[in-house]
């Protein structure tokens, strides 16, 4: 028998009654287009020999139901919401950091209708993109910073680096803003270095994620990679012996996913400014992570900020929106204003730049930072969350999902702080650690990843671990219904 003359033409489907309701929803289009679909998919199974004359009829007495769910799926979005029970707070193949509800306030309130993005209001002239954040990034980087940094804890606890320059951040701080690091980095190389040298630790030659290539983006930006030192030493004598008539920069790249340790010997940041000052050469340094907080506040030491870098006399800082920072993608450029201002008048900067959906989230971060609002920025409360709490509601939880499937213990783990800050940098946490009995460890995590919202969790000798850090406190509720769900064969 042919099978093929049992299916239906696209027409005579589109005509059954079922089909027709959801034209009436949908428009014919779209529906036209999942009656094909679902058809070719059945030609191909047919052909591939899956389909016996049985089995065909009854795919055929589903056929509407198929129709709609190819409808749900092609209509439906594919960026969707997910519940991060991994305990990474910045996972990069999960959006890193979830942003504040005053950032997507400020964006509705200004991305949805026109603003003064580039226009004065006082003159009524042109006006430039970035000052609506580097006000902000002045405020947080000079005259308030000490208050800031110090904010509940003694000023004591902070690692700070002493430079050339002393104590404290010059008060011509400046900011610009682009797409991601990587292109800060870029933007910042091409301008100070095009042409000429850059010396780098070869312990420093780093790759991040996704290959952004410390020397892959310097060969783009122009500049010529001097490497000095081994993998695991560098010494300040080794910078020295580098330095010609043509260095432009000295570069320092935060080791942001992973650590060298044993016999190692790596110059402080303060003895590469001293000799940078000697030589009148700039210093840049790659952070990645970026912190404007005082991650020492949340016990987690020698993770030099933004601020310290600065303090000790660093001219350029380059770091993430979307790491440590906690607001949305962006590349931020923060130092010495002349500098910031040659890499302002670069074209590739007008390349390189940020929409006002990003302005408007950034400022919102950062408002929450000037207004010491810490709670307000997601990333911030999930570090600042301390393991009693995690405790009481991974408890809460535990008596709501144990059952005859599912087993439920709670074990000391750690929290990763994650997207290139140090590897090493953890929080104490709690995490329920299932066991069902129907299914293994790997295939509880894929019913997981099949809910509604997903949930994604870690697997670990052969059981699901769910760390409470990363979940939203409003998201208990559902993740225990999901959890259940999951379990129950
Ligand atoms: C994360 C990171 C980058 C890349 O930053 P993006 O914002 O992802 O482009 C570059 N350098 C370092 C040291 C990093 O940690």
């Amino acid at each position: 028998m042919d099978l093929y003359r049992e299916l239906p033409s696209v027409d005579e489907l589109l005509r059954s009654a079922a089909i027709a309701e959801l034209v009436a929803q949908e428009g014919q289009a779209a529906v036209a287009d999942a009656c094909r679909a679902v058809l070719s998919r059945l030609r191909s199974e047919i052909s591939a020999g899956y389909l016996d004359s049985t089995k065909l009829t009854l795919a055929l007495s589903e056929i509407q139901a198929a129709v709609r769910l190819e409808l749900a799926r092609a209509l439906g979005y594919s960026l969707r919401r997910l519940i991060n029970a991994t305990g990474v707070i910045l996972h990069t193949n999960l959006g890193r950091a979830p942003i504040a509800q005053s950032a997507f306030e400020h964006i509705r309130e200004t991305a949805g209708t026109y603003s003064n993005l580039e226009f004065d209001l006082e003159s009524g002239e042109r006006g430039k993109r970035d000052v609506h954040v580097d006000r902000l990034f002045r405020k947080l980087l000079t005259e308030e910073s000490d208050e800031l940094r110090s904010a509940g804890q003694p000023r004591a606890a902070v690692p700070t680096r002493t430079g050339g320059r002393g104590e404290g951040v010059r008060g011509d701080t400046s900011t610009i803003v682009v797409n991601n690091n990587a292109a800060a980095v870029l933007l910042a190389l091409n301008t100070l270095a095009e042409g000429g040298e850059v010396i780098v630790s070869r312990g420093e030659l780093v790759e991040i994620g996704g290959s952004f290539r410390i020397p892959d983006v310097m060969s783009k930006s122009g500049a010529v990679l001097r490497e000095v030192g081994t993998t695991n030493r560098t010494r300040i004598s080794d910078y020295e012996k580098a330095i010609n008539d043509r260095t432009r920069l000295l570069l320092r790249v935060h080791r942001s996913n992973f650590e060298i340790t044993g016999f190692t010997e790596q110059p402080s940041v303060a003895e590469l400014v001293a000799l940078a000052q000697k030589l009148k050469l700039p210093v840049l340094e790659d952070l990645g992570s970026g912190a404007l907080f005082d991650l020492a506040q949340v016990g987690i030491q020698n993770e030099p900020g933004v601020l310290d870098s600065l303090r000790s006399g660093v001219d350029i800082v380059t770091y993430s929106g979307d790491k440590l920072l906690g607001g949305p993608q962006a590349g931020l450029i923060s130092g010495r204003e002349d500098l910031v201002k040659k890499m302002r008048s670069n074209s590739l900067f007008r390349a390189l730049r940020v929409d006002k959906l990003t302005y408007a989230a950034l400022e919102a971060t950062l408002l929450a930072y000037v207004k010491r609002d810490y709670n307000a920025v997601p990333t911030l409360r999930m570090m600042q969350t301390s393991k009693a709490e995690i405790i009481h509601r991974a408890e809460a939880l535990t008596r709501d999902i144990q059952s005859q499937k599912l087993r439920v213990e709670l074990l000391d783990s750690e929290s990763l702080l994650g997207g290139g800050s140090a590897p090493s940098s953890t929080l104490p946490t709690i995490v329920l650690a299932l066991t069902c009995y129907s299914l293994s460890a790997n295939e509880l995590a894929a019913r997981l990843r099949a809910s509604d919202p997903p949930v994604i969790a870690r697997v670990e000798e052969g059981k699901v671990l769910i760390d409470l850090r990363t979940v939203f406190p409003e998201q208990d509720k559902v993740l225990t219904q999901l959890l259940v769900n999951a379990a129950a064969v």
